[in-house]
């Protein structure tokens, strides 16, 4: 029988808060492996994973892309037992393309009668008389099968595989996701699920000026992150009537940076509302007018609260290729237009001044539209239940 072996010791984690991580680890587990017919097994240092054997690819996909997890391994459970340990070692050996090998026993099972040194050479002799062309190498070896004998029941496993890595998700509190449609603040959103936070996501949107079509690209960019996450709540921001008196009231070059500071405004309250710590965004320094350091201060001033911006050091290149990875560059090139793009001037202020901002913001009553906004935002909760499309990381 397969399983999947998750060891404590590849999960990267301090020892003091250890066990709160691997609680949150198995919850999410749990919850992603629900509909599956598995068995959870821990004990003081490790978790198995007891699947049926159609089950393998799916749920190899899940523990890939369940944050917390940096490897595992794909182990074969056997009775302890000399005979059922060297046939299903031979039956993985001869699953291997390899030249070198190495044997390494681990017998925490002292009732077994050969010491695990005598156990590794004894079983490396088998391999060799059974498979042409290889040999022993201790050091550098193309491929090392671990024998680990147990009480009851043993395991064999060769090299770990690589999984996502990050934190638990539910480690951190909630922060506030900016969801627009593009390619960055997808991406923002997943770097900041693999530190561990929970998210929720705010959409802005100006319909007539955007589509329904929009934000059906957004709901779908927040389905591919609920791979990640058991669900996100979207909170839909009607922003029409703000963005509008911005466009009336203030400096054409100024619209984008006071379109920013009302989003920022409204983050605030929606996140007061709904628990979040922090809000998160996908700007990315100097790659637009708003994103310079001059803009993102005058910005980020009508704030207190720590805004993460998780891409803000990356290369647009380097956001596609993790935007490609969790499978949300498709959807996000998509061709419709959001607010932003909608409303954009011709030439937007790239050092704004926070004075200006200030006199603009006295000539109308932009408090009241914003109370409006937040009052009448509403809440679509995106669950996984439907999907099945876990993207391989790897
Ligand atoms: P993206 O590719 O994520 O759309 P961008 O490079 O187009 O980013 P901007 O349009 O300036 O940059 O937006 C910067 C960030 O502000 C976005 O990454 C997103 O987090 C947030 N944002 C912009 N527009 C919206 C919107 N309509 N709804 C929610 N958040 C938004
Ligand atoms: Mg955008």
């Amino acid at each position: 029988m397969r399983v999947i072996l998750i060891k404590y010791g590849e999960l990267t984690t301090k020892k003091g808060n250890r066990n709160f991580f691997i609680k949150k680890l198995t919850e999410n587990l749990q919850h992603k492996l629900k509909k599956y017919d598995v068995k959870l097994v821990k004990d003081r240092s490790r978790m198995y994973l007891e699947f049926l054997d159609q089950d393998l690819e799916k749920i190899e996909k899940i523990v890939q892309n369940t944050f917390g997890i940096h490897k595992y391994h794909l182990a074969y459970m056997v009775d302890t037992n000399k005979e059922m340990i060297e046939s299903q070692l031979l039956e993985v050996a001869h699953h291997h393309t390899f030249q070198t090998f190495k044997i390494e026993v681990k017998r925490s099972d002292k009732t077994f009668p050969i010491s695990s040194l005598e156990y590794a050479s004894h079983l490396g002799g088998i391999i060799l008389k059974n498979i042409c062309n290889i040999k022993v190498d201790v050091h550098r070896p193309d491929v090392t099968f671990t024998v680990e004998i147990r009480q009851g029941q043993s395991y064999i496993y060769t090299n770990s595989i690589k999984a996502v890595g990050g934190y638990p998700v539910g480690t951190q509190e909630k922060g506030m996701l900016m969801l627009s449609g593009g390619i960055d603040s997808p991406v923002a959103g997943y770097l900041a699920l693999k530190r561990g936070m929970t998210l929720d996501a705010v959409y802005f949107e100006a319909i007539p000026h955007t589509s329904i079509e929009a934000r059906n690209k957004v709901i779908e960019l927040t389905k591919k992150l609920v791979t990640y996450t058991n669900s996100i709540q979207l909170h839909i921001v009607p922003f029409t009537a703000l963005q509008e008196e911005i466009y009336k009231k203030c400096k054409p070059e100024y619209s984008i940076t006071m379109m920013r500071r009302m989003m920022y405004r409204i983050m605030e309250q929606l996140a007061k509302k709904n628990h979040g710590l922090v809000i998160v965004n996908g700007e990315s320094i100097g790659q637009v007018a708003s994103q310079t350091l001059v803009s993102m201060n005058v910005i980020n001033s009508v704030t207190s609260m720590p805004v993460i911006r998780p891409v803000a050091c990356l290369d647009k290149l380097e956001i596609m290729d993790i935007a490609k990875k969790i499978d949300t560059y498709d959807i996000s090139i998509l061709p419709y237009e959001d607010c932003c793009t909608v409303f954009v001037p011709k030439h937007p202020v790239i050092h704004p001044n926070i004075e200006t901002c200030l006199r603009m913001e006295e000539e109308f009553s932009y408090q009241e539209l914003i109370d409006t906004c937040v009052l009448h935002t509403f809440t679509l909760k995106i669950t996984d239940e439907e999907e099945e499309n876990y993207q391989d990381l790897l």
